[in-house]
């Protein structure tokens, strides 16, 4: 009984130190919480839309044409037409299927790409070359990050069935890519162009009918959507062959059916995102820099990984004790501060940053890094209780 008793009053304080502690997400890189309007419109999809969107009967056409107004949705956000985009599980399997069938399909015999890309590329195309042999080359970066763009331009000079597969920004440090000078030095030489917008979809201007890429990839939970749906938009007259077999949907491209409330709800979050972009894009940076003006006031000696970068992410570099870097996260994250170092999928692994890597030097490497990301629900007593709680580490 006594035993009992102890350890139901343990679990009792456990969980009111969990509730009553303060939670900041400053991890917005990695996934966004889900905007209310955006839940009520995915419930009332469930609630109301459950047929299935290829059924020929009106409960099916209803669902159907649900699905197809958030297609539509989703279009013009982007400046595109509606059969350009074509809905999928997520950002990965779309850069996987671009790449896989480009490849496949499409004659492709080189990639170029570089090495600060997120992993959903990067091991797609080393899968590609292992299984395919095609040659791929790396566009490397200088130190602040930017790409080295006269070397992508002579690596293009050879272009021999080229397709390009560059990133817009950075997940990492933020450094924005120049998408439409990439796209004009394919267009020179008739490469192709894969460009991974997963992180600025939702938080900048794309206009996609001006912009020369040819295939685009997003996922819906980095912008207050909900996650396991994103899209990729392959500009017409592109014509892929699907990697998922079993069924007619989505022009044949992506078999299985579709998932018409995490559509809709992708649309809804998407359509509110360029509602509030302006606003939210003033928010989110009057954020970053206070924030970095509080982390320079009590650590003057810390710098800032990547040059010109994007309004959302701030990765620094601290004059933290070496020993200090592998508990850094955890001590964070025990006062209810939740950030990462690098990318959500490697943040717990004690490699250093593949990204970083390409950037600074091995006793840069070693220094504690952070990758803050904001988001319009942030605030800066958020960031006042981060860097209260950096401080006390
Ligand atoms: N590309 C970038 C730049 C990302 O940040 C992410 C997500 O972490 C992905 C691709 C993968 O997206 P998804 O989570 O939809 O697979």
């Amino acid at each position: 009984m006594v035993l009992k008793l102890s350890f139901y009053h343990l679990i009792r304080s456990v969980t009111f130190y969990i509730c009553s502690m303060k939670n900041v997400y400053l991890d917005n890189a990695a996934t966004t919480s889900i905007r209310q309007e955006v839940i009520d419109e995915m419930v009332h999809v469930m609630q109301t839309e459950y047929g299935n969107p290829s059924s020929t009967h009106s409960i099916g056409r209803s669902a159907k044409a649900v699905m197809e107004h958030a297609r539509k949705t989703v279009a013009k956000q982007l400046h595109c037409t509606a059969s350009e985009i074509v809905f999928t599980s997520s950002a990965t399997e779309a850069t996987n299927w671009i790449l896989r069938s480009a490849v496949k399909d499409y004659g492709v015999k080189r990639i170029i790409t570089s090495k600060v890309e997120h992993h959903a590329t990067l091991y797609t195309v080393k899968a590609l070359q292992e299984e395919f042999g095609l040659t791929v080359d790396y566009v490397g970066v200088h130190p602040d990050g930017s790409l080295k763009y006269d070397q992508l331009q002579e690596l293009l000079a050879a272009a021999d069935a080229t397709l390009v597969s560059l990133m817009h920004v950075n997940n990492e440090t933020g450094v924005v890519h120049d998408v439409e000078k990439i796209g004009a030095l394919c267009r020179q030489v008739n490469a192709l162009f894969h460009c991974d917008t997963v992180q600025s979809v939702g938080k900048s201007e794309l206009n996609l009918q001006e912009l020369p890429l040819d295939f685009v990839v997003a996922s819906a939970h980095k912008f207050h959507g909900p996650k396991g749906i994103g899209f990729a938009y392959v500009r017409k007259g592109l014509v892929l062959q699907p990697i998922l077999f079993g069924g007619e949907q989505e022009k044949g491209w992506r078999a299985g059916t579709e998932s018409v409330h995490q559509i809709a709800g992708m649309a809804k979050a998407l359509e509110l995102a360029y509602t509030h972009l302006e606003e939210d894009r003033a928010v989110i940076a009057g954020l970053k820099s206070y924030c970095w003006e509080q982390i320079q006031k009590v650590f003057p000696e810390a710098t800032i990984n990547g040059a010109s970068t994007f309004y959302n992410i701030l990765n620094v570099v601290l004059p933290i004790d070496e020993s200090k870097t592998p508990m850094l996260l955890f001590s964070l994250d025990m006062k209810g501060i939740a950030l990462s170092r690098g990318s959500a999928c490697q943040s717990g692994s004690a490699k250093p940053s593949h990204v970083l890597a390409e950037m600074l030097t091995e006793d840069e490497l070693k220094k504690p890094s952070l990758r803050i990301s904001f988001s319009h629900y942030n605030t800066r007593a958020d960031i006042d209780y981060f860097i209260e709680v950096l401080q006390s580490i």
